[in-house]
């Protein structure tokens, strides 16, 4: 398997962001990102699949899309679509007809920011995803690089402070988002976790501070969805197109927080007598399985089986032997900036 490092859920001036397409792929040349995912507005920009280049160094831009009702009265139920070809932002006044119209038209989905509370210092209000009673859906946005920061931002003044120190803001997903997901996945269903960074690199005056809040490049060397697929980028748009949109279907992918330590060449994987699994996939064994996990760097890792830690360690590997059925992943936490942070969330492999 080969890893590629997508940063997911961004936006340009198709709606609210302060950049175009080939601003972000400029920005992501300079950074470990492989593919972009653009997700605008409720506007799925057409013609805007490309790659950039920088000697040897390639990046995948591809235009997906955000979606929510606009005339909702409060605002709530973002989704991002990604690998549909056509626009279907006419469909969001009703959830569960949207996520169907995605799969229909061989396209994947993730709840934005499931739980995004309000900011009211910034005329931000909370903006979180309330019908629950939704089925379909490929997974969720389990860490969202901004609503983190209205979780953490007390007020105006705060607010300007990590706007010049991004970095003290992440902490790890918010602990409502873990556990939503955690009860999803203990009952069973298949739930892919992404993680997003929300870029819009928004140009804000405060009095005589005049700022670009939080620009593209930082977001993209902050948070992202590791893949594992089959090759790296071939050249070719229509399958490397395919090749990402299955990896994120699959739940080959773990969320990494790269600015602490890089978080490439993560594994989690389980091994029965007459099997293998990689995080996303299903394991049926005959007898035990034996979990297990290598981290680029040492860290605190916790095995957290059906939303309840069963291990924890101190070290560059965990390694867990059981004969009992759950849904096993991987959290993994560094030291930085003076706090302890989540690293590294790995989605789960579901043992039978
Ligand atoms: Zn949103
Ligand atoms: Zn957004």
């Amino acid at each position: 398997m080969h890893e590629l490092t997508i940063n997911l859920h961004m936006h340009t001036t198709y709606s609210d962001g302060s950049g175009t397409h080939a601003d972000l792929g400029r920005a992501a040349l300079k950074t470990g990102v492989d593919v972009l995912l653009v997700t605008d507005h409720n506007i799925l920009v057409q013609g805007a699949n490309e790659y950039y280049r920088d000697g040897k160094k390639r990046v995948l831009v591809l235009a997906c899309e955000e979606i929510h009702d606009q005339d909702r009265d409060p605002q709530k139920n973002h989704l991002l679509v990604f690998g549909v070809d056509r626009e279907l932002a006419p469909l969001a006044d009703n959830p569960q007809s949207l996520i169907d119209a995605v799969r229909a038209a061989g396209g994947i989905c993730f709840i934005a920011h499931p739980v995004d509370p309000a900011m009211p210092a910034f005329g931000e209000t909370d903006i979180s995803w309330v019908n629950w009673d939704v089925t379909g859906f490929t997974g969720i946005e389990l860490w969202n690089g901004f609503s983190e920061l209205k979780s953490v931002a007390k007020g105006k003044w705060d607010a300007v402070a990590y706007a010049y120190f991004p970095e003290f803001i992440p902490h790890g997903p918010l602990p409502e988002t873990l556990r939503l997901w955690d009860e999803l996945i203990a009952k069973g269903q298949r739930v892919v976790a992404v993680g997003g960074s929300d870029a819009h690199a928004q140009h804000k005056s405060l009095g005589p501070l005049h700022k670009i809040i939080f620009p593209y490049e930082y977001h993209f060397s902050t948070i992202n969805t590791h893949t594992l697929a089959p090759t790296p980028l071939t050249g070719d748009l229509i399958r490397d197109r395919k090749m990402v949109f299955d990896a994120l279907a699959s739940g080959h992918c773990f969320i990494g927080y790269d600015l602490p330590a890089p978080t490439r060449g993560f594994h989690f994987s389980a091994q029965s007598r007459d099997s293998t699994a990689i995080m996303g996939d299903e394991i049926t064994p005959a007898g035990a399985v034996t979990l297990q996990a290598k981290l680029p760097s040492a860290a605190e890792i916790r095995l957290v089986k059906n939303g309840k830690v069963v291990k924890t360690a101190h070290s560059e590997t965990l390694v867990h032997i059981t004969d009992e059925p759950g849904a096993y992943r991987i959290e993994a936490y560094k030291r930085y900036l003076g706090k302890l942070r989540g690293w590294i969330f790995s989605n789960p492999v579901y043992v039978k």
